[in-house]
């Protein structure tokens, strides 16, 4: 039931339709009887400084950030974190005593997704991809000890900026990626190829070590043909649903003042509502 007190949260971004953010916290905050409901809200360029400021003043408990406006998020808040510092991105606004806190957990959902997955930190790692995510996955790589990771993207200079300020990331281009999977640790695709409507990631795994985790951060659909190509030849998977309930753990703490129950299956509910999109 809806009441006077209940406590409102929710995703910004555009488009934000499409979020399953709403499928999992909804069902956390059910399990735990909180009087609490969040929403998907969406917003523009224009209209998302005022809308954080309003949910800001006594409206929101807080709100997570999504496209395109994780950078501006961070560059909005009165308080930032160490990861919003060093990311320049947030995905998370939690919002008290009339402050905007920014924090990013996006990198504490790609090491819980690639943990789930038997990742070990110890050899180098390919990250596909130089836009927000992969700025956010390579900090969280060099923070959980991986000694270089080789930075792949179509817009070489993208991936240049990104690797300027540490010495253990190497920029390179698509034509370089088949090689670049010798002796990895992990592959991890962090850009929109592969994405339903999107082209297709054309990567061929064979010099990726068996071992090797191979990531997807898309998860619509939830088995990408980069997973798909990888459980071919029996590689460890992780799929961008791991990642997105991994980092909704700690956002939702954040918000509403305790961990999500840990009962509730919202991996189940999430891959109902992708199915039922097919
Ligand atoms: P972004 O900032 O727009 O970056 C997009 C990346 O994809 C760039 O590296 C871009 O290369 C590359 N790209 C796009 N189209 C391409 C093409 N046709 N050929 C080659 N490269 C192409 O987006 P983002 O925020 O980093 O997000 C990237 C993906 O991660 C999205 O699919 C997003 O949904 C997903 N994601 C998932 C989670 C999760 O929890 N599962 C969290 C965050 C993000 P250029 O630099 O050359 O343009």
């Amino acid at each position: 039931m809806i009441t006077a007190r209940t406590l409102l949260a929710g995703v910004v971004g555009d488009p934000v339709r499409h979020s399953l953010s709403p499928v999992i916290h909804n069902a956390w905050i059910q399990a735990a009887r909180l009087d609490g409901v969040y929403l998907a809200l969406p917003a523009t360029a224009e209209s998302f400084p005022s809308l954080v400021r309003g949910l800001a003043a006594g409206a929101a408990q807080g709100v997570n950030v999504t496209i395109p406006f994780k950078q501006e998020a961070a560059a909005l808040a009165d308080v930032r974190s160490a990861a919003v510092e060093r990311a320049g991105a947030a995905n998370l606004l939690v919002f008290r005593d009339g402050q905007v806190r920014a924090d990013n957990t996006d990198g504490a959902g790609l090491l819980a997704a690639l943990g789930q997955a038997g990742f070990n930190p110890f050899s180098p790692v390919v990250v596909l991809g130089a836009g927000g995510a992969a700025r956010g996955a390579v900090l969280a790589l060099l923070d959980a000890g991986v000694p270089s990771i080789r930075l792949i993207n179509r817009s070489l200079e993208r991936a240049r900026a990104i690797a300027a300020p540490h010495g253990r990331i190497s920029a390179l281009g698509w034509d370089e990626a088949r090689q670049a999977l010798d002796g990895v640790a992990a592959v991890i695709n962090a850009t929109s190829l592969g994405m339903t409507g999107q082209p297709a990631l054309e990567l061929d795994l064979d010099r990726a070590p068996a071992t090797a985790v191979v990531m997807d951060m898309v998860y619509r659909p939830l088995e990408t043909p980069l997973l798909r190509a990888a459980k071919a030849r029996g590689n460890p998977v992780a799929d961008g649903l791991s990642m997105l309930i991994a980092q909704a753990r700690p956002s939702f703490e954040a918000m509403f003042g305790r961990p999500p129950p840990a009962e509730v299956d919202v991996r189940a509910l999430c891959e109902q509502v992708l199915g039922s999109d097919r």
